[in-house]
């Protein structure tokens, strides 16, 4: 395996399905077995999920809310997407233990880094909620941090497109993917891989990311295998 430990970072959005809102419980499942898959060949999983197909503070801020009172509404909603995970992964015999930014001691245990990482060692896939805890992040920054903090070998922003394009692929029908493409390149050409607090954070810290297509099934095995999938930003 080409990877020893990983850190999934999945969009609130993706969990959506084919519905315009809140969570596809089938879509879930999907995910849930994809992840069995590679856990069951050895690799160490750690995950991160948004809150997009929820709430997004910086819509709500467009409407009038607080900004940082509507960030913490977004950083709940992400915890609901992680309770989903982790039903879907225990209901195939996954053990998980999920870890919030914020206290929530009735439904998961408060993020401590150094369990976090005993979790990992011990056979458990961890789920980080709650973004980083902070208001004005996205969880993107969150993927990227926790993915230093517990040392992953790389970042899979699983989404739903195939990867970093030269343009946007739905608009203009000339655009090509990327395979590969420099930080820097991220910076220059503007692209829209994630935000730059989160590209910065990885790009300082020496940890690559693969954006790739979640909803294709099998292709996190196919990475984790070490096989050319989506673009991977090094
Ligand atoms: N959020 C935040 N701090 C964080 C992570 C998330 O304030 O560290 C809030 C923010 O309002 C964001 C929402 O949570 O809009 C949902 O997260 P995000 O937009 O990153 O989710 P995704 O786009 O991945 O579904």
């Amino acid at each position: 395996m080409k990877y020893k430990r990983i850190l999934l970072k999945l969009s609130g959005e993706s969990l959506m399905g084919e519905k315009q809102y809140g969570i596809d419980n089938n879509r879930v499942q999907q995910y849930a077995q994809d992840i069995k898959t590679v856990f069951d060949a050895g690799i160490e999983i750690a995950i991160v999920i948004g809150g997009g197909n929820i709430f997004r503070g910086l819509s709500a801020e467009k409407s009038g809310m607080e900004r940082a009172q509507a960030d913490y509404m977004g950083m709940l909603a992400t915890v609901i997407n992680c309770m989903a995970m982790q039903s879907a992964l225990e209901d195939i015999g996954i053990e998980t233990r999920l870890q919030s930014a914020i206290k929530m001691e009735q439904i998961c245990e408060p993020y401590i880094r150094r369990r976090a990482m005993t979790h990992l060692h011990s056979g458990r896939i961890v789920i980080f909620g709650a973004g980083t805890g902070n208001p004005y992040f996205t969880t993107d920054t969150a993927a990227s941090l926790r993915a230093i903090e517990i040392k992953a070998d790389v970042v899979l922003k699983g989404t739903r497109v195939d990867g970093i394009y030269t343009a946007d692929p739905e608009k203009d029908p000339t655009a090509t993917r990327y395979e590969e493409i420099t930080f820097q390149e991220v910076y220059d050409k503007g692209l829209n891989v994630m935000d730059m607090t989160a590209i910065t954070l990885c790009r300082e810290n020496k940890l690559p990311i693969i954006v790739f297509d979640m909803n294709k099934e099998g292709n996190f095995m196919r990475i984790a295998n070490g096989e050319t999938v989506g673009t991977i930003v090094k």
